[in-house]
């Protein structure tokens, strides 16, 4: 199918509306997407009843109410369109109500406790700004509605409604600083992400034969080979065939639902990719990035491949993140932070980019704990990069334009260099007014601000949700102090001079990746928080609760159920991979080893009878042995170490023993476990070795 035919052919997007619907029914639609009116009964009837006919036409039986339960996965039930008539026929009905408004019940997803049994009504209510679409999964077609997912009294069981709630708020407070600064044209503040996806993908056949793989989405053991990614041979490098074709299916996917994937490349580790749309608003591009991750792990099946989006697949090469590539601009096309070609003279740029500054700094915890999961705690803050400590990556250029006007000597601004290549033949590129830093959590990359530390395998409201209160917060306190000056370029000043002498101490343009910096850090009083358990009790601090609560993103109760619920999901999540780490080694691996030290023992007696030197098979012997009983005594301990955790009542307790003592074992296991693989003959090991899942794709 040609693309342009393709694109957007299963998404009931803007152009299917102007032409599907009656001209006063668009147009209605459309203020209400833009938040300027409420939906009424009777729009709602149209649109139900136009996206019904289009998915029918389509082939669709069934619709669903799509949402984001606490899971961080995707939920949906389906319904059929069918409603029987009086004389025993049917016909095909899809009402405004049900457009609007489901009740899925739901109640076994996670709340908490916001959702008592007696009044355990879950309600799924349509997100109108997003795009309904249609799915197709074989022969089954499904009309999907993205909803937001909410209880009785109104409370977020989801991980859209507190987003949509944010951007509520960021609208708010950014419309008083741009009318405070004079702009009279824009109506609207908008947020836009465009994620990074960072993936690997293996053999099926190999990740099925992997316990800890299938069950966990991670390795818990596994040796490296004697090649890693030290090659830097994977990297952007020439995409395998067989990933290719995969990638192809997968953009044609996306494409049709009008989802914009843009960039696909090798990443770092061996067999590690990535895929990046074009940025765009935030709650759609949150939906779009659930759906690539599903899309990923479904195609990959078709090519007899498994799609892993776990952080931390394997242990010794890197691991997937997501960039959170963001930004604040206007329904009427300014991006706020667009330096221009004078940004040191850019007001609107400096205010907005002072705001950001302030925000990371001040609540550098918030940001650090939306990117905390059980996967990222194998990257940030462990042994390989990059550090749990938030900073921020301005450039020198930028770091100079502000240093300049805090200490009053502003930096003449250059008009965009140009950047000599030496190469007649290559066209003279212009300069980018920031150079790349790789290793920053934070940077800012030309025109927004990069969040690096998000887990690949999460969803993104929670880094966007953080990130557009805080700075909601910050732009009210802006917002108070323009509203009142008499003189605009002065009041900029100070607030940017301000937000210089408090918050610099977050601005650091050098290698993150360095044991200096997290020296460095320390001096200048940035938190480091190296574990997830670490970072969330902080979303329950006095200062998270007053921001969350008086931007009206959470309620104080919401916030607490909430923070239950990582709690356990982390406790749950260990528990499960302490489990499997127990099971493969006393049920799969050990037993396979003492067989073959049994046999090594034989041969050794035989040997010694023959009166043949056998000094290197007794030491391999007893390096098995001493191996195998070293394994088996952490073994145990690891169970006994996961019961009790799992007996502990409360969540931060239980999630505490579960990263000191269930964790901590199951790491101690690996060791001779990873010894025992090198030390075993390869035809004996019990399953794929790190060698079949990097490099045999
Ligand atoms: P890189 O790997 O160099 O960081 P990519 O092109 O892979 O760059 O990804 C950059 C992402 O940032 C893309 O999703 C892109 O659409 C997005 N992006 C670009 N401009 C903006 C912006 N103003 N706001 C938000 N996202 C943006
Ligand atoms: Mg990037």
């Amino acid at each position: 199918m040609p693309f342009n035919e393709m694109y957007g052919i299963n998404a009931f997007g803007d152009s299917v509306m102007r032409d599907r619907l009656p001209k006063a029914i668009y147009k209605e639609l459309k203020s209400v997407q833009a938040g300027e009116t409420e939906l009424t009964v009777a729009c709602s009837e149209v649109v139900a009843n136009a996206m019904k006919d289009w998915a029918i036409e389509k082939g669709a039986t069934h619709y669903t109410h799509w949402f984001q339960p606490m899971t961080g996965l995707t939920a949906e039930k389906h319904d059929s369109f069918i409603s029987p008539t009086s004389d025993g026929r049917a016909i095909l009905e899809f009402s405004g109500k049900e457009l609007l408004q489901g009740e899925p019940d739901a109640s076994s997803f996670p709340s908490g406790g916001l959702r008592a049994t007696f009044e355990a009504r879950g309600y799924t209510a349509w997100d109108v700004t997003s795009p309904a679409f249609l799915s197709e999964d074989g022969s089954c077609k499904t009309l999907v509605i993205p909803t937001a997912f909410v209880g009785y009294h109104g409370e977020a069981l989801d991980k859209k409604t507190p987003l949509l709630r944010s951007m509520q708020a960021i609208n708010t407070q950014a419309m008083r600083v741009l009318r405070a600064m004079g702009n009279t044209t824009s109506s609207r503040a908008i947020t836009s992400v465009g994620p990074e996806q960072e993936y690997f993908l293996v053999s099926e056949e190999f990740f099925n034969a992997r316990q800890d793989l299938f069950l966990t989405g991670r390795t818990v053991f596994g040796a490296l080979p004697p090649k890693g990614q030290e090659m830097e041979d994977h990297y952007f490098g020439k995409i395998p065939e067989r990933a290719s074709a995969f990638m192809t299916e997968v953009n044609e996917e996306l494409w049709k639902l009008g989802i914009p994937a843009k960039t696909q490349h090798n990443e770092v580790a061996p067999n590690q990719f990535e895929l990046a749309p074009i940025y765009g608003v935030s709650n759609v591009a949150t939906d779009q990035n659930h759906l690539v991750m599903m899309t990923l792990k479904k195609v990959a099946r078709h090519h007899g491949l498994v799609c892993l989006l776990h952080e931390k697949p394997y242990r010794g090469v890197n691991g997937s993140g997501k960039h959170n590539n963001w930004s604040i601009g206007t329904d009427d096309g300014l991006n706020l932070l667009n330096p221009g070609q004078t940004p040191g003279e850019n007001l609107t740029f400096l205010v907005f980019v002072s705001a950001v500054l302030e925000a990371v700094d001040t609540y550098a915890p918030l940001l650090r704990l939306s990117a905390a999961n059980t996967g990222n705690d194998h990257r940030l803050g462990a042994n390989e990069a990059p550090p749990a400590i938030i900073s921020v990556f301005l450039g020198d250029q930028l770091q100079a334009i502000f240093e300049g006007i805090a200490n009053g000597k502003p930096v003449v601004s250059q008009e965009g260099q140009k950047l000599a290549l030496g190469v007649n033949t290559l066209p003279k590129l212009p300069q980018d007014l920031t150079d790349r830093n790789r290793t920053s959590p934070f940077a800012f990359t030309g025109n927004k601000f990069e969040f690096r530390m998000v887990p690949s395998s999460e969803s993104i409201s929670g880094p966007n949700f953080v990130l557009n209160t805080i700075v909601a917060e910050v732009l009210d306190g802006i917002a108070g102090k323009l509203e009142g000056a008499k003189d605009l370029p002065s009041a900029v000043k100070d607030i940017v001079t301000d937000t210089w002498k408090k918050h610099s101490r977050i601005v650091f343009n050098g290698n993150g990746y360095t044991e200096d910096w997290v020296t460095e850090a320390v001096r200048r009083g940035l938190p480091n928080l190296t574990s997830s358990v670490a970072a969330w009790p902080h979303f329950a601090s006095d200062e998270s609760v007053r921001i969350f609560t008086k931007h009206k993103v959470f309620t104080k109760e919401e916030i607490h159920a909430r923070l239950d619920i990582v709690l356990e999901k982390y406790s749950k999540q260990i528990n499960i991979e302490a489990g499997v780490a127990f099971e493969m080694a006393t049920r799969e691996i050990l037993p396979v080893c003492s067989a073959y030290a049994v046999d090594l023992a034989a041969q050794v007696s035989a040997l010694e009878a023959s009166k043949v030197p056998c000094a290197s098979l007794k030491t391999r012997l007893a390096d098995i042995a001493g191996a195998v009983e070293e394994a088996a005594q952490i073994a145990v301990k690891l169970d006994a170490a996961r019961i009790k955790a799992k007996g502990v009542s409360d969540a931060l307790e239980q999630a505490e023993a579960s990263r000191d003592a269930v964790f901590a074992a199951m790491e101690e296991l690996r060791a001779p476990v990873d010894r025992l693989e090198k030390l075993m003959p390869k035809d004996l090991w019990p399953m794929p070795t790190y060698e079949d899942l990097l490099f045999r794709l």
